[in-house]
């Protein structure tokens, strides 16, 4: 773990005495800094507490600026400090574990402390929207009643009355309610010493957090399962930190040890949180876990900022065991977290691409580390990271290799584009070979997959005759064509604009729409297969809440025969009555200029064939390619995750790049295309002096190799023009060190901006 000394470098010396007293630590949100010491005036000094937000002066001027409490201590500052203004919250938002897991995050990630915590609160807490001020009334005991009592009217007495019989406080207006009078009998009883009143904030809404009623009984463990979960059980029942890579392939019953581990935990009186990648939140899997699991809260995407607040509130009072989502769920401020589970641990969605960039795979490994509990992660095909780590003894690895119940894993046909006969000229998605393996599949009953992932009609927009391609005006990707739209779509930035009719550039009216997305493969099937009802699910049909439960519905009770999409269908989803899965084009992630390509081409094709063959009916894939002969496909094909592991592996130890090294990339951008280009020149050649110090080279050191800096592959996004480089090392604290000491002293110009991103997963 890295901890830097930004604890206590108030360092100029003062000739005043400080006095003593209680000091605050602050921090704010802003980049890469240190907190800053505050004294308390002492009539907030009962109310300041680490995890309160304040109002302190900060900066020129002393603008009243809004910070977070960090430490609360009595230890005189070197030099004179300000006072704090204001306390802005009633409640500390924070645990003491996740101010040390924000802590780390803002070290590992190089960035605020304060960012981190902006960014991990959720808006809901913070304005605690969602909650009202409320009144409550509480029976004075017969004992502690004042002398001489004073006498009640008959309606007051019979308020009381009501207000004895309740366990407890009563709100003042259920009561009155109750009690048939108004709020000012409720006020004399106050009055007279027979009750007292106190506020308090409560939900607007209470949240329904167990739904659903399905039975869910705990099914009987197969022999391998049973060995995995002999393993876990030990682990959760000894407790203390230990890592468990659970290796097992699609329909391995995965979920089921994992809901063996959850009742375990809950049944010791501890919680449980489970992380999903966004779009395995479906409300299949989360019937699954409401079924067995206690009282369940889901933190998924669509939640308001009231729910999430309520969340939050519910997981922080204890009254939530499971805490089931995506991402942000790793921060939940659960009270006795006793085991956490990632399901799908490789996904990329768990890499946030906005401040603070974390993986929150690597936040859920350090959260267990610190809280001392079990960590398991679980995928069909675990991420190269951690897979090395398991070969590195850092995780203990557990495998399933077989389907339950013996079901075999679907044989996987390669369609080698390149020979498959073409009808008569026209461009078609689908290969006579898949066709007619449709055909056959859905004759026999059953339904079918089809994988292409890229959405909208045309993917490429280009005139023949003068090479004129349509990009984006903000941006260096092409625009997509949507026909549904009827509009020209940059998928980055959201820019659109009508079609042309004509090129641009040279007026003739030969422009070409090409390239093949979801909404065209509809199109085509549609006219193929008139007779079966076909849908599409990617995030342009998607977007409104309940739209995706709806499609899976549909396709579970079989009045869908066709399902097509993006990823989106390729992960998580278990429909017994799919026979056939076709991969449209499975070459298309794989030439990217980004070394993890290869891995992603694997995982998805794994991933979207692991569809097949889930029930009783044997099931098949077909995938379609260009380059039938590459490994990640190939490999994927033979569901051989061991070899593709060490095969890529060795070509990643070969190139130097994780997990045998750290990256962090670092991008310069600025709407100034000169402006970009010398921050950037100069920042790299900052490290590169930082680098060429004796000790860092080798043999001293393992050394850190500096890449760029270089026009990012995408050279203009959203206006602005790119410049990257990166920074390599086998030591991330090495790597750590030089970064905070370059960074600490490097000022851009007020037009270029930079991003640090530490264990990178966008290269473009
Ligand atoms: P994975 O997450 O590994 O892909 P799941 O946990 O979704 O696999 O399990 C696949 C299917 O097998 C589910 O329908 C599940 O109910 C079923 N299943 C799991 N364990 C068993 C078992 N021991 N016996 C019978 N069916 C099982
Ligand atoms: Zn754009």
């Amino acid at each position: 773990m890295l901890l830097p000394d930004t604890m206590n470098d108030e360092s100029a010396a003062t000739e005043t005495p400080i006095p003593a007293g209680v000091y605050a630590d602050i921090v704010f949100d802003r980049p890469l800094d240190h907190p800053y010491s505050y004294s308390v005036p002492e009539e907030l000094q009962s109310e300041i507490a680490v995890g309160k937000r304040v109002e302190v002066p900060f900066g020129r001027g002393d603008t009243g600026t809004t910070g977070y409490c960090v430490r609360v201590h009595e230890i005189p500052p070197l030099r004179a400090v300000k006072a704090i203004r204001k306390i802005l919250d009633e409640q500390s938002l924070l645990t003491d574990s996740l101010l040390r897991l924000t802590r780390w995050m803002a070290d590992y990630y190089l960035c605020g402390w304060g960012q981190v915590l902006q960014a991990v609160l959720p808006a809901g807490v913070r304005d605690q929207s969602g909650t009202r001020e409320a009144a409550f009334i509480q029976a004075v005991p017969e004992a502690d009643l004042p002398a001489p009592l004073q006498v009640l009217t008959p309606k007051q007495s019979q308020t009381l009355e009501h207000l004895r019989n309740a366990d407890g406080p009563m709100e003042q207006r259920h009561l009155a309610r109750l009690a048939k009078v108004g709020a000012g009998v409720v006020k004399s009883l106050v009055e007279k010493g027979y009750a007292r009143k106190f506020t308090e904030r409560v939900e607007k809404t209470t949240l329904e957090a167990d739904l659903e009623t399905v039975d869910h009984r705990a099914l009987t463990l197969n022999a391998e399962q049973q060995a995995v979960w002999e393993t876990i059980e030990a682990a959760v029942n000894t407790g203390g930190y230990h890592s468990f890579l659970l290796h097992g392939v699609t329909g391995s019953g995965k979920t089921e040890v994992y809901l063996r581990a959850i009742e375990q935990v809950v049944a010791q009186g501890k919680e449980a949180l489970v992380l999903v990648p966004e779009i395995s939140l479906t409300p299949q899997t989360i019937s699954r876990f409401r079924g067995r699991c206690g009282n369940v809260a889901v933190m998924h995407s669509h939640l308001t900022d009231s729910e999430r607040g309520a969340y939050w509130r519910g997981i922080a009072s204890g009254h939530v065991q499971v805490v089931v989502g995506a991402r942000s769920a790793v921060f939940a401020p659960t009270r006795k977290l006793g085991i956490i589970i990632i399901d799908e641990e490789h996904e990329n969605s768990f890499k946030q691409e906005s401040t603070p960039r974390y993986h929150a795979r690597d936040v859920a490994v350090m959260r267990a580390k610190l809280e001392n509990i079990p960590i398991v992660l679980g995928s069909a095909t675990p991420s190269l990271e951690s897979w090395a780590n398991a070969e590195r003894g850092q995780y203990s690895r557990l495998d399933l290799p077989n389907r339950v119940e013996a079901r075999p894993m679907p044989p996987v046909k390669l369609i080698d584009m390149r020979h498959e006969p073409r009808s008569s000229g026209t461009f078609s998605a689908i290969s006579p070979t898949l066709e007619r393996a449709m055909r056959d599949a859905l004759g026999k009953g059953g339904q079918v997959i089809l994988l292409l992932n890229r959405r909208g009609f045309s993917t490429h927009v280009h005139c023949p005759t003068c090479g004129f391609v349509a990009n984006c005006q903000n941006c260096d990707l092409a625009l997509t064509f949507h026909r549904q739209r009827s509009s020209l779509v940059c998928h980055y930035c959201g820019h659109e604009q009508t079609p042309f009719r004509k090129c641009p550039t040279c007026q003739t009216p030969s422009i070409l729409y090409q390239g093949m997305g979801t909404e065209k493969l509809q199109a085509e099937i549609e006219q193929k297969f008139p007779d079966r009802v076909t849908q599409r699910m990617d995030s342009d049909t998607m977007s409104r809440p309940g739209s995706h439960q709806r499609v899976l519905d549909a396709f579970r009770g079989g009045l869908v025969h066709i399902l097509m999409g993006t990823q989106m269908i390729a992960k998580g989803l278990d429909f017994p009555n799919v026979t056939l899965v076709g991969v449209i084009n499975a070459d298309a992630g794989l030439h990217m200029p980004d070394f993890r390509a290869g891995e992603r081409t694997f995982q998805l094709l794994a991933q979207v064939s692991g569809r097949a063959g889930r029930g009783d009916l044997e099931g098949q894939v077909m995938i379609q390619t260009y380059t039938p002969d590459h490994p990640s496909i190939t490999l994927a094909a033979k569901h051989d995750y061991l070899k593709f592991a060490e095969l890529e592996l060795a070509q990643r130890k070969e190139h130097q790049y994780p997990p045998y090294q750290r990256l962090v990339r670092l991008i310069v951008r600025s709407e100034n295309e000169e402006a970009a280009r010398n921050f950037a020149d100069l920042l790299a050649g900052a490290f590169r002096e930082a680098l060429h110090r004796a000790d860092r080279q080798p043999p001293q050191s393992p050394g850190v190799r500096l890449l760029g800096p270089a026009e990012a592959p995408v050279y203009r996004l959203n206006g602005y023009f790119r410049h990257h480089f990166q920074l390599q090392s086998s030591s991330p604290g090495l790597l750590h060190q030089v970064l905070r000491e370059v960074l600490a002293v490097a000022r851009q110009p007020s037009n270029v901006e930079y991003q640090v991103d530490v264990d990178p997963f966008n290269m473009m």
